[in-house]
């Protein structure tokens, strides 16, 4: 989804915490819809979510609780540090057009744009997947782990090859399915489920596609767990290559990993 809407944050005075989309295309109520729930200031602007010590203070009229963590984490994701404000005023641009709103822009965009698929919170914050798994699931769907690309981007200077094929830049989507070393471990899972598809250009369309259709109930419980186990492997393995120098092939890994489904994997319902 692009930005419809951009705002400018000068004063913070005229933009809304909760309402206005000022740190995601999406409002934060819509992103943490639990956290706005218990938040004690539903309609205040940015200014009264910042403290003199330039730090977000969220008022919550009670404790977290283990469902809620993962929307408070995504919020302070989003929100980032808190901007730098001025007396100037908050200011509203309309992306689609320079001038300003109109009714033909939207329509036109509505007219040519596919609706965007849900982003795949419950595939992704699964109680039955250890935290730091869930976390890293969630942070290669946003595309910011910490790959090669990625260093770059935050000013690394790297020669930027992955350390398992050494045949291509590694990025997200490249370390984690399109590589071959990762293809093979995929490979090896999916004909035993009967899948057999084309590979997503992104984690986060590889994670929108991965549907529990068609499984029995125990079928759909491992199914769900097996792209944050699968990643975790993939990415222990690079992290040993990167910072160890040692190297295992995807037998060793596809051994790890089938322990956990063998005797299992058939429930899918015919
Ligand atoms: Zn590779």
């Amino acid at each position: 989804m692009i930005k419809l809407i951009t705002i400018s944050i000068h004063s913070g005075e005229l933009t809304s915490f909760w309402f206005d989309p000022w740190a995601s295309p999406k409002p934060l109520r819509y992103t943490a819809p639990a956290i706005f729930k218990i938040c004690e200031n539903k309609a205040g602007n940015l200014t009264d979510f910042i403290t003199q010590d330039q730090e977000w203070s969220i008022p919550l009229s009670r404790d977290l609780r283990p469902p809620e963590i993962s929307q408070i984490a995504e919020v302070l994701y989003v929100i980032n540090s808190p901007p730098l404000l001025s007396q100037d005023q908050d200011e509203i641009h309309w992306s689609l057009n320079l001038k300003g709103f109109s009714v033909k822009s939207l329509y036109d965009y509505q007219s040519n744009t596919p609706s965007d698929q849900e982003f795949p919170t419950n595939l992704i914050w699964n109680h039955m997947i250890p935290p730091k798994l869930c976390f890293f699931f969630w942070t290669a769907v946003l595309d910011k782990i910490l790959t090669l690309n990625n260093l770059k981007k935050r000013g690394h200077q790297l020669a930027n090859c992955c350390f398992l094929c050494s045949r291509a830049e590694e990025t997200p989507a490249h370390l984690l399915l399109n590589c071959h070393y990762s293809r093979r471990i995929w490979d090896s899972i999916l004909p035993n489920f009967g899948w057999c598809w084309s590979f997503p250009s992104s984690v986060l369309q590889f994670a929108q596609g991965w549907s529990a259709k068609g499984f029995s109930k125990l079928g759909k419980l491992i199914w769900k767990l097996i792209p944050a186990v699968v990643f975790w492997a993939i990415w222990c393995e690079r992290n040993r290559r990167a910072f160890e120098g040692k190297a295992k092939n995807t037998l060793h890994l596809q051994t790890r990993e089938g322990k956990g489904r063998e005797g299992k994997g058939r429930e899918r319902k015919n």
